[in-house]
């Protein structure tokens, strides 16, 4: 009697390590979905950046409808501004509409900057930044397992990035790096990742220890966390 006791008690401690103690996290995942459009999880936390975007929008990079069906469910979507090459009023009510989730952008810019995860240490910090034919535009600093990751988006000047301190891995357009160049200093981050490629861009990369080119799409990197 006293042993089936402690055998049940046994299979709860158990049961208890497996979902708390050994679901720990060791990276994040980065998957390059087309122009500014990255998914990200840890396994738990699903996050979309500038994504559901117009497929094909100015000649920028297509996806194909199989994209919007991989959404995972109760995700959170980020975006940077709302230009088509980046975001999509339909695809996105027709997502949220399945797949529920919250959608945060230039309309609930001070609800997005309280977005918090005290378990996962999740926190964003917004820079509203310039970009000529969008109103309001925003780079995003994702701090994340301790993680560092910047998102610069459209905007043409690489003065916020400048800015901030080491960063984990920046995501940035190939001008963010020739505006750098040009104005002599160097973006402090671990990893550069070049994402948004002009239709037709190559770029060519003498650093692939420090650059990641993004043109393939539905590639996908890891953040290891320590
Ligand atoms: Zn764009």
């Amino acid at each position: 009697m006293k042993f089936n006791y402690l055998k049940a008690l046994f299979i709860l401690i158990v049961v208890f390590i497996s979902k708390f103690g050994l679901a720990q996290v060791n990276e994040i995942k980065v998957k390059f979905i087309g122009n500014c459009g990255l998914y990200m999880t840890d396994g738990d936390l699903n996050i979309y950046v500038d994504f559901p975007y117009k497929s094909g929008a100015f000649n920028y990079m297509e996806y194909d409808e199989s994209e919007l069906d991989s959404i995972k469910e109760n995700s959170i979507f980020i975006f940077t501004h709302k230009h088509p090459d980046h975001y999509s009023g339909k695809n996105m009510r027709k997502t949220l509409r399945k797949k529920n989730g919250k959608k945060y952008g230039k309309w609930n810019i001070s609800k997005l900057e309280n977005l918090t995860d005290s378990t996962t240490g999740f926190s964003i910090q917004v820079f509203e930044t310039k970009h000529r034919f969008s109103f309001r535009h925003y780079s995003y600093l994702i701090t994340w397992h301790g993680k560092k990751i910047f998102l610069s988006g459209d905007t043409e000047s690489a003065d916020t990035i400048l800015k901030i301190g080491t960063i984990d891995w920046a995501f940035v357009p190939s001008w963010i790096v020739h505006d750098a160049n040009e104005k002599g200093m160097k973006i402090d981050a671990k990893m550069i990742g070049i994402y948004h490629l002009y239709p037709n861009e190559k770029v060519v990369n003498n650093s692939p220890d420090k650059i990641k080119v993004f043109d393939k799409q539905g590639e996908t990197i890891s953040i290891y966390i320590e």
